[in-house]
């Protein structure tokens, strides 16, 4: 039995579904423990706190997942239990949001270079306001009758060597550990290795000492039964988030995307030992300051 999901997206980045649906939908399948990870943005937590206030049985712990770049690959960092109060760190969300907005206007002018007649005005609207994506993107292609479903738009046009790939200006891995700890939230490296249903996602590249350098850094956790991952993946991980000593964490990264085959919430997750050892954590930390 699944009872806890530590990465789930809402509408406030590139989900689909608002904090309330989300929650209501985590509660439905039996989960006790969520942590609400939209990328670049707390602004969906409130509303996931309000929503799980009519489920006695189901917590959340505030996160945020962040993007950063290593030489033709990128390292996604999960954060958890973020302040959200913490003033300097929403300002520079609000810095990597803005960088998304002229990014994602970009790859729309490159798609219209190429021919294909995807509206800006659309995909903002599409975004309702949240940290724009590359899904908004493929949202936007999927009502305009070019594709069936949001991941060809990555596997023909937007994925990283496609023909509408933009970069965006993002962080060093070193860097998001740096900001999060800061912050005072526990930073955890994000699906470190391939994924079937993110076909654009690869390997992180020699993963044990990248690893081993972020752990330096502050770095407690690695996603390791993490989406669609075989039971060889996650062993090959676990066994590495052992030897290292960090906490081993996982979810869904469930975004009701329309994609075929998405992991649903309820069915991928970390023990209930991994939230025991990451609120140890935090409260070691918060406890030498
Ligand atoms: P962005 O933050 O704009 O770079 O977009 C990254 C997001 O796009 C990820 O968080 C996933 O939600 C989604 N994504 C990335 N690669 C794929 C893929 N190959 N197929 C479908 N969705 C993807
Ligand atoms: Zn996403
Ligand atoms: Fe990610
Ligand atoms: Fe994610």
């Amino acid at each position: 039995m699944i009872e806890v999901d530590l990465h789930l997206h809402t509408t406030f980045s590139d989900g689909t579904l608002t904090p309330t649906e989300l929650v209501n939908l985590c509660a439905s399948r039996g989960l006790k423990v969520i942590a609400v990870s939209d990328h670049d943005s707390t602004e969906g937590l409130p509303e996931a706190m309000a929503a799980a206030e009519a489920h006695p049985d189901l917590t959340i712990i505030p996160a945020i997942e962040l993007s950063t770049d290593i030489p033709g690959s990128e390292i996604h960092v999960l954060g958890y239990f973020i302040d959200t109060s913490d003033q300097d760190f929403q300002n520079t969300l609000e810095g990597f949001r803005k960088g998304r907005h002229n990014r994602g206007e970009l790859m729309v002018e490159k798609l219209n270079s190429l021919g294909l007649n995807i509206s800006w005005e659309r995909v903002q609207e599409i975004s309702d306001g949240g940290a724009i994506g590359r899904p908004h993107i493929a949202q936007a292609m999927v009502e305009a009758g070019y594709i069936e479903f949001p991941k060809q738009a990555f596997d023909r046009y937007i994925g990283r060597n496609g023909s509408a790939y933009v970069e965006r200006p993002k962080l060093t891995p070193e860097d998001a550990v740096g900001l999060l700890v800061k912050n005072g939230a526990l930073p955890v490296m994000a699906h470190p290795t391939y994924s079937q249903t993110k076909s654009d996602r690869g390997d992180v590249a020699s993963l044990r000492k990248t690893v081993e350098n972020l752990r330096e850094r502050g770095l407690e956790g690695m996603e390791v039964f993490y989406g669609d991952y075989t039971p060889d993946q996650v062993s090959y991980l676990k066994e590495i988030a052992d030897d290292i000593g960090i906490v081993p964490c996982g979810g869904s990264d469930y975004h009701a995307s329309g994609n075929p085959g998405e992991p649903q919430p309820g069915t991928v997750g970390p023990p209930m030992s991994t939230v025991e050892r990451l609120r140890a954590v935090k409260s070691e930390i918060s406890a030498t300051r």
